[in-house]
């Protein structure tokens, strides 16, 4: 694996989005590794996430950034999935509305005008891709059940965040310290399974063909 001047093996993260960047920096953290971002490898890809499935628009991320780069790569692809609209907007998540993340907030609680606490159940989802250079892939992924708050509330996180009510700490996803989130949301637990199999392939030794044990 490539390694980074101070002799440590390099990731890259493929992701653009502020709010991914800085939770992948601390869900990272327990590798022994360089963690980085295409901007810190001047690598700037337009991608365009328009797969009909997350592993799509996952694979879509990371798989230019790995041959660009040569280097271990990582993305996910992640969305909000509302039962009181069939699973939408899911992989649409991002483009649900035009505008800024509080704009696709404000459109889902208008869509959701009416529909009562008990049907409001929804869920994040996210779809880790691990790609080598080489084009071996692994995927994890990782769900975190909540409910559709009426009104956004808190200042932490990004995206859908203010809205995605956690019943078990009574508050909103947005509302949680950083440690919090980071131990408890779809993201987290999808890096969580990641780990095991990142570690493995950032080693001199590690083999990214092999076949990885069933359950990783
Ligand atoms: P993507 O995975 O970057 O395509 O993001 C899909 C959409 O889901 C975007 O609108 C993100 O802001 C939103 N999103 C992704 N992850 C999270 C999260 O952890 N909390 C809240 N919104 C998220």
């Amino acid at each position: 694996m490539v390694q980074s001047p101070q002799g440590r093996s390099i990731l890259l993260v493929a992701t653009q989005n502020p709010g991914k960047k800085r939770e992948y920096r601390e869900l990272l953290a327990p590798l022994e590794a360089a963690i980085c971002f295409p901007d810190d490898v001047g690598i700037s890809l337009d991608v365009r996430e328009d797969g009909t499935t997350y592993t799509e628009n996952a694979l879509k991320k990371a798989r230019p950034y790995a041959s660009a780069s040569g280097l271990l790569t990582v993305a996910d692809d992640s969305g909000l999935e509302v039962d009181a609209l069939e699973g939408a907007p899911g992989v649409h998540s991002a483009r649900y509305a035009p505008g800024s993340d509080a704009d696709r907030v404000r459109a889902l609680i208008k869509d959701l005008r009416g529909v009562p606490w008990d049907q409001r159940t929804a869920r994040f989802r996210c779809l880790i891709v691990i790609v080598s250079p080489e084009g071996a892939v692994r995927h994890t992924e990782a769900v975190c059940e909540g409910v559709i708050a009426y009104e956004p509330a808190g200042e932490g996180g990004f995206g859908y965040d203010p809205i995605f009510y956690l019943p078990e700490l009574g508050c909103t996803m947005a509302e949680l310290p950083r440690e919090t989130k980071n131990r408890i949301s779809h993201r987290a637990r999808a890096v969580g399974a990641a780990l095991q199999i990142l570690s493995r392939w950032l080693t001199e030794e590690g083999d990214c063909t092999a076949e990885e044990p069933a359950g990783s």
